[in-house]
């Protein structure tokens, strides 16, 4: 991945973090391929209207689609962010999210081997060809009041969601270990930015405290998640790409702890400055503790010092900064908001 100028085949690019990560490689001079299915998760609005995109729409799980874009399009990396991503979804239909995180991931694996076997032997592009499965911190489970997750922590899922998104991550492990596939898996902590999906905590919680409803907040609000950036994360995974090793798998974090209602207050507190209530109150009033998810994990957090030894990875943004913007973008696109809220069948 040293040539400016590829194709990458970007399963689940109509996302959250594939759209932004779209965008970046747009930007840096690539041509993408956004394979997607999109669910009530994807949205061909959030893609980049651009010559050098090209949204597919359809599923991982179809090899034989998969297999027929990676020769057609004569791909020179997948990046594979194609999942089913909520845990309160996971925790009432569990199914979905085996289809998609264990068999759709091993489909894609499986066609990416197929296709890298088929390039000629030894030649240029073989040995650039890259598979990247993008994954989360939450395979490796909860933490305690210390300690930080590295790519030595033992795999030890708590939810469903968890469980599957550690079940592709083996499968992606065993594929290059048993058959040689140049693929390399990045884990990372919890994502914020545009375009996230409303059922996420910051976009909830912002499209709630506008609309005037009250602002769930589970258990005791002590739960604590390091936060990064979406931008920073795939400058990440552009850095794993480029500059990983096969077979290696690349923690990122955001170097952000943060209790979940200290993020709720910071919302608020933003808000009150960017769009003050009619009636003068803080949105604060609005925050409600609610019943607790079932398994709820207590902490998160990363340590990314491999990432930032072998392959330069660094952070652009601060929590504080990076918040405030993000909450100006979703003022600013509540046609986004709107859309994506709707019923998909409406639209
Ligand atoms: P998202 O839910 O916003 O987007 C998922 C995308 O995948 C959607 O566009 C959806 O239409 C598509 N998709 C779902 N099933 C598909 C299928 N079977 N075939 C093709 N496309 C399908 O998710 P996100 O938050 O952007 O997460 C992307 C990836 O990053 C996921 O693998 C997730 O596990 C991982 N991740 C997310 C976070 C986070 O904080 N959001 C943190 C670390 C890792």
């Amino acid at each position: 991945m040293t040539s400016p100028r590829r194709t990458l085949l970007v399963a689940g690019g109509a996302g959250f973090i594939g759209s932004t990560f779209v965008e970046m490689a747009i930007a840096r001079g690539h041509r993408v391929v956004v394979l997607d299915a999109l669910t009530y998760a994807g949205h061909r609005e959030s893609l980049p209207v651009h010559e050098r995109c090209k949204l597919v729409v359809g599923n991982i799980s179809d090899a034989s689609l998969v297999s027929t874009l990676l020769r057609a399009e004569k791909v020179d990396a997948v990046v594979n962010f194609a999942a089913e991503t909520h845990v309160d979804r996971s925790i009432d239909a569990p199914g979905d999210f085996i289809d998609t995180n264990v068999v759709g991931t091993f489909r894609m694996v499986q066609a990416a081997l197929d296709y890298w076997r088929s390039l000629p032997a030894r030649s240029a592009e073989s040995a650039a060809f890259r598979y990247l499965q993008v994954s989360t911190d939450e395979v490796y489970g909860a933490l305690g009041a210390t300690g930080k997750f590295t790519e030595a922590s033992p795999i030890s899922p708590n939810s469903p969601y968890a469980a599957s998104k550690a079940a592709g991550d083996l499968l992606v492990r065993a594929w290059v270990h048993t058959y040689g596939l140049p693929a390399i898996t990045t884990n990372c902590s919890n994502n914020y930015g545009p375009r996230q999906n409303p059922e996420k905590l910051i976009p909830h919680l912002t499209t709630c405290a506008l609309a005037g409803k009250p602002l769930p907040i589970y258990g005791n609000g002590r739960n604590m998640r390091d936060w990064i950036h979406v931008e920073d994360h795939c400058a990440g995974i552009f850095l794993a790409l480029e500059r990983g090793t096969v077979g290696r798998t690349y923690c990122f974090g955001g170097d952000a702890e943060r209790e979940n209602i200290d993020v709720a207050r910071q919302i608020c507190r933003i808000l009150d400055t960017l769009r003050p209530r009619s009636d003068g109150a803080s949105y604060a009033t609005q925050i409600q503790f609610v019943a607790d998810r079932p398994g709820h994990d207590w902490r998160y957090a990363i340590d990314d010092t491999l990432a930032q030894t072998e392959l330069g990875f660094t952070r652009r943004y601060r929590f504080e900064e990076g918040l405030a913007a993000c909450v100006q973008w979703y003022l600013d696109h509540q046609d986004w908001c709107d859309l994506v809220l709707a019923p998909k069948e409406k639209k």
